[in-house]
């Protein structure tokens, strides 16, 4: 049974199944990031988030955990640079002691005819989306300890994809749906879960629910209407949480039934 507790300057709260753990979330300071750093904190975990550019905006995603009684820190690392993301993952060992959940939620899309994409937008989807999350995963193994949780953040259009100047960018999410089966059977011997949260269109910078980029996703879903960065928080949440640990190697869509 949920435990209800009430610290002083905390609210009560009904779940606080992540207490003890730490988490890390690359590209934590905006979107669907900015959400799951939220709700791994409500959940009870101390949280780092990395980010490139916005400094702001990831100082007010620790302001806000902290507001609510949570633990977390933001460190700027890009994810194509390796050294910085190492360095992250350390730093959010040497702050918090340990790491227990990985999400590797850092990625972009350059929406382009593939006949006409370039070159540099075709290495720089690989290398944020594909590369940066080896690096991460990479620099996190050596850390994550026996029952850790690696969750990747792919996309429906990794196993079926309707949308035309989006190839390059699904062969990516397609690549991180096999890294994920791949990878889930050489740390299984450690009880560590690697699973695949595939969002379809979720209201963010990267793809906003309104104009003419987002009609034909939303036509494409069963329910009519884009989603929200809590649906993908929720599913991640769960995903990290104690009630998974026989949940591995799977991609988990939480697409409104695009891919229905
Ligand atoms: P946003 O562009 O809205 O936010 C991206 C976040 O990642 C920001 O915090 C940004 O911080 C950070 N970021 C971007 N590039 C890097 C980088 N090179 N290194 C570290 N951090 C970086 O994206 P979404 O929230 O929409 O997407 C998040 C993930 O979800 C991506 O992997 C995306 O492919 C996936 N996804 C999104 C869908 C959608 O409909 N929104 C659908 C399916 C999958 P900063 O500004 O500081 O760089």
């Amino acid at each position: 049974m949920d435990e209800i507790r009430k610290t002083p300057g905390k609210s009560l709260t009904m779940s606080q199944k992540l207490e003890g753990k730490t988490a890390l979330v690359t590209g934590g300071s905006r979107g669907i990031g900015a959400a799951i750093a939220k709700r791994l904190a409500a959940d009870g975990a101390r949280v780092a988030i990395t980010y490139t550019k916005g400094a702001d905006a990831a100082a007010s995603v620790v302001k806000a955990i902290e507001g609510a009684g949570g633990k977390a820190i933001a460190i700027q690392a890009d994810a194509v640079n390796a050294a910085a993301v190492k360095a992250a993952v350390e730093k959010v060992v040497a702050s918090f002691g340990k790491l227990d959940v990985l999400v590797n939620n850092a990625g972009t899309a350059i929406p382009n005819k593939f006949e006409d994409a370039t070159l540099e937008e075709l290495d720089r989807v690989i290398d944020i989306n594909l590369r940066g999350t080896f690096i991460a995963t990479q620099a996190a193994l050596k850390h994550l300890n026996n029952g850790g949780r690696i969750i990747m953040i792919g996309s429906c259009v990794g196993e079926r994809n309707m949308t035309p100047g989006l190839a390059a960018y699904a062969a990516t999410k397609g690549a991180i749906k096999m890294f994920t089966q791949g990878l889930a059977r050489e740390v299984g011997d450690r009880a560590i879960t690697v699973n695949n949260v595939q969002p379809g269109p979720i209201d963010t910078d990267l793809n906003p629910a309104a104009g003419d980029w987002a009609t034909p996703q939303k036509a494409n879903t069963a329910l009519n209407r884009y989603g929200s960065v809590n649906d993908i928080a929720a599913m991640v949440a769960f995903v990290a949480g104690p009630e998974s640990s026989y949940i591995t190697g799977a991609s988990l869509t939480v697409d409104g039934g695009t891919n229905a």
